[in-house]
């Protein structure tokens, strides 16, 4: 198993901070993490777009809507044949997702205030760094065996539900961005379930103040958006150092909200922030 020691030192992480369970310097896998930090891709397409995962968030360039959805974009207030009626036993769409479902800082920040997770312990057993869109941002791992997610239980249960992710809480849906914001969209090929009910967006996502959380979610896209775009014109070093500024300012360092308001306020000052810093 892999595991990332995050310095306690203000330092970024870096290869030699990886290493095996028990401890030693993990020379494949820090070869591999290396090869992401400088692999960062300028055209900012990432392993995790469209056609290899379930789990979409799409950008008015990226496809054709008739391809994948019934055709309709909805806002939060639409009823949408989302409801899959609990699942019944099935638990498809928590398998063999590679490493598409992509965690956003309020998903780390729900595991560390409900579950008492802080990012490193996450990325020890349930969760991994990839590359998207340039950045290296965390995704939840599917097991090398069962190739099922880490969370999901023994009788086929998100054993987190309370606190999945906001990918997980989307599906079937997906997101399409557009130029001053996004809709919903139905995913039409990725629930086998073929009877699912109607019910309101807002109700399915399951979020007390949607209103906050969509601002959240686009001033986020917008700002990997800005990244991505400023990536492109830099070299390879400082594109790797951009992509760990990233994952420090928004992942290693902890939010120190207790409440989702706060959460929301506290990101919005760090994006700031950022945006200062790199000159948005
Ligand atoms: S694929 Fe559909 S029915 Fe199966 S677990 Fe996912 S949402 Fe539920
Ligand atoms: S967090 Fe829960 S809903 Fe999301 S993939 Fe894992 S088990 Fe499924």
């Amino acid at each position: 198993m892999r595991c990332v020691k995050i310095p306690g030192d203000g330092r970024a992480i870096t290869p030699t901070d990886i290493t095996t369970e028990s401890g030693q310097p993990d020379k494949n896998q820090a070869a591999g993490l290396q090869s992401i930090f400088y692999g960062l891709c300028a055209c900012g397409f990432s392993a995790s777009g469209p056609g290899k995962g379930k789990w979409f968030e799409y950008m008015k360039r990226m496809i054709d809507l008739s391809q994948v959805s019934d055709g309709r974009l909805y806002s939060s207030g639409d009823m949408v044949r989302a409801d899959c009626r609990d699942c019944r036993g099935c638990s498809d769409c928590c398998r063999g997702m590679g490493g598409s479902i992509l965690l956003d800082p309020m998903d780390v920040w729900r595991f560390q205030t409900g579950l008492h997770r802080d990012f490193q312990s996450l990325l020890e057993k349930e969760a991994e760094l990839g590359m998207a869109d340039g950045m290296i941002l965390p995704n939840l791992k599917m097991d090398a065996k069962s190739d099922a997610c880490l969370f999901l239980d023994e009788n086929g249960r998100c054993s987190v539900h309370e606190f999945r992710p906001g990918l997980c809480r989307l599906f079937p849906l997906g997101r399409y961005y557009e130029e001053n914001g996004f809709r919903y969209f139905l995913q039409i090929h990725e629930c086998r379930n073929k009877e699912r009910g109607k019910v309101k967006i807002k109700k399915w996502l399951g979020i007390p103040d949607l209103k906050a959380y969509e601002a959240y979610i686009l001033s986020w896209h917008d700002f990997l958006e800005q990244c991505r775009e400023g990536a492109g014109s830099l070299d390879g070093e400082k594109r790797r150092i951009l992509a760990l500024y990233v994952l420090r300012t928004f992942f290693e360092t902890p939010f120190r909200a207790g409440k989702e308001e706060e959460f929301y306020s506290e990101f919005s000052q760090r994006l700031e922030e950022a945006g200062r810093t790199l000159g948005f």
